[in-house]
């Protein structure tokens, strides 16, 4: 039993002999100090920091990017990302005012440091992903590749797609049509009227307010008028008003009014090796371009890649092929228009490479044609046809051929061996593994992202602000798990140790500078020392 009924706080009157320091603001193993010991240990000048290798200038001097990177990395690791917020908590929050040394930026100034950075703070990205892999946390030799919509800072009534301005301006003439009516049938009553009942002006009053809502309907359609005229200019199929690079993109029924974030994952510690953001809604023609920056960060000589049948396409796996990526994408089943109408479709025809051609179900071969086919895709094929006086007395003509048909045609790409290849190494034994461990780990970073930091959103506009915030949160992800993985002593040791091995390189270069600057002082010395010599005394 106490003599207290609850527990009493300390009175905000008592002095204290010796105020805390700031240092006291936080425990010897708090998280912030991992923060601090990472952006201490990078070269900011060389990721690409505005004012990171400023020296003495006249005027009042600019925040130093380090603080502010550290106030970035500590808002997006603890959810608070606007700058109006982190600019409060820079007040009020022990543990900023501990990492900041009580520095307080206005909310304009840290606002501008992600505009401004955008091509740093990728950089500082693609740094971490380097010092994961030089601790060993990166497995370097399969990747799995997916993306994920992200809502922009746009609304979906501010993109036009082609479809919806014309169909603006035809309902802005059916408006503008009916006012107009309106407005003569106003006139004719008016006319109807006795001289001393009428009013003045065309239609009186009345009349004066249909014709301003009138000209202000023409005002409407003229600019939805001028913003399709701009899309058919420039090939575009929609016009974002409010930020000019936000789509809606839409996949599975579902849309979204934003941007398509596409990401490469390593599967040893799910860490995320690649990045970029693009405004389409479709995979198609993501999967080379991915795999080969995650190839090109892991400096991996063949890289397995793992990515769902969005990613299908023929000319990028033969892309990937040519830069010794080695790809598992599954094969799409297709309609199966012809399985469904009773008749063979391509996998009853067999391809004999020594002759060069397609052998059909009646044992019979297809030819190819003397002239190359491109399609609609850009694909080159060579087209294979059967005789037609076979396929005339034929059994099976009828499961072979269309009604009208008199022969069967096969198309085959110029590049068709990639495919088989590709679809032979879909169907070995490991394939059937490496797929069901793709949706574990590309999707791991998407949840974590968004479902427990909540970052379903961009907060800037525009495609290089966008990539800008989306490395904060790629980076504060990927800085988080290697935390975590680490601990937090081996975390902070292995910055010190990378700190201190900058600090060593950059003292030898000093060093070396020094040299040369005192063998030209020595060099200089003699030679005044020679003429000294030779000069005529008395
Ligand atoms: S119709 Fe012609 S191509 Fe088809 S199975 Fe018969 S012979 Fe072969």
């Amino acid at each position: 039993m106490t003599n207290r009924t609850f527990k009493a706080g300390e009175s905000r009157d008592q002095a204290t002999l010796l105020p805390p320091r700031i240092e006291d603001y936080v425990g010897p193993d708090n998280p912030v100090r991992a923060i601090e010991s990472f952006v201490c240990a990078i070269d900011l000048a060389k990721l690409g920091f505005r004012h990171a290798d400023r020296g003495m200038e006249v005027g009042q001097p600019p925040y130093d990017p380090a603080d502010l990177l550290k106030l970035y990395l500590y808002g997006y690791i603890n959810q608070v990302r606007s700058s109006r917020r982190l600019e409060r908590e820079a007040c009020r929050n022990l543990e900023l005012i501990w990492l900041l040394k009580n520095l307080r930026p206005g909310y304009r100034t840290i606002a501008n440091f992600r505009k401004e950075n955008w091509e740093a703070l990728k950089a500082t990205n693609r740094y971490f992903v380097l010092v994961a892999r030089t601790l060993g946390l990166v497995g370097g030799n399969v990747v799995a590749i997916d993306g994920s919509f992200f809502h922009g800072d746009a609304s979906k009534d501010s993109i036009f797609t082609r479809n919806r301005l014309a169909g603006q301006i035809a309902k802005l003439d059916q408006e503008i049509e009916a006012y107009g009516k309106s407005l003569e049938d106003n006139d004719a009553a008016e006319a109807s009227k006795p001289d001393k009942d009428r009013l003045d002006g065309p239609g009186g009053e009345a009349g004066k307010d249909i014709g301003a809502k009138v000209t202000a309907l023409m005002a409407k359609r003229s600019r939805a008028q001028g913003d399709l005229a701009r899309l058919e200019a420039n090939g575009e199929t929609q016009l974002s008003l409010t930020d000019p690079d936000a789509r809606l993109l839409v996949k599975s029924g579902q849309g979204v009014a934003g941007y398509n974030v596409q990401t490469a994952v390593d599967d040893k510690h799910k860490l995320i090796i690649a990045s970029e953001v693009v405004n389409d809604s479709s995979d198609v023609g993501q999967l080379h371009a991915m795999a080969k920056v995650a190839k090109d960060a892991l400096e991996a000589e063949v890289l397995q890649v793992l990515a769902d049948e969005g990613y299908y396409s023929s000319l990028e796996l033969k892309a990937c092929e040519d830069d010794g990526i080695v790809a598992y994408v599954p094969v799409p089943e297709g309609n199966g228009q012809l399985e469904k109408q009773g008749r063979f479709s391509l996998k009853d025809f067999s391809y004999d490479a020594t002759a060069d051609a397609y052998r059909c179900p009646a044992g019979e071969l297809l030819r190819p044609t003397k002239k190359p086919f491109t399609n609609t895709s850009g694909r080159v094929e060579i087209r294979y046809l059967s005789r037609k006086t076979i396929c005339d007395a034929c059994p099976l003509r009828a499961r072979c051929l269309a009604p009208k048909g008199v022969q069967r045609l096969i198309g085959r790409w110029e590049h068709e061996d990639v495919l088989e290849r590709h679809r032979a190494r879909m169907q070995s034994a490991d394939a059937g593994g490496l797929m069901r461990r793709r949706s574990a780990i590309v999707e791991h970073p998407f949840g974590t992202i968004k479902c427990r930091a909540g970052y379903r959103h961009f907060l800037v506009r525009g495609f290089n602000k966008v990539r800008g915030e989306w490395s904060l949160m790629a980076l504060c992800y990927n800085f988080t798990r290697v935390l975590n993985i680490l601990g937090f002593d081996r975390f902070v040791a292995c910055m010190m140790a990378k700190m201190l091995l900058a600090f060593e390189h950059a003292l030898v270069a000093a060093l070396h500078c020094t040299q040369l600057v005192l063998g030209a002082f020595r060099t200089e010395i003699a030679s005044l020392g020679s003429r000294l010599r030779t000069f005529p005394v008395g």
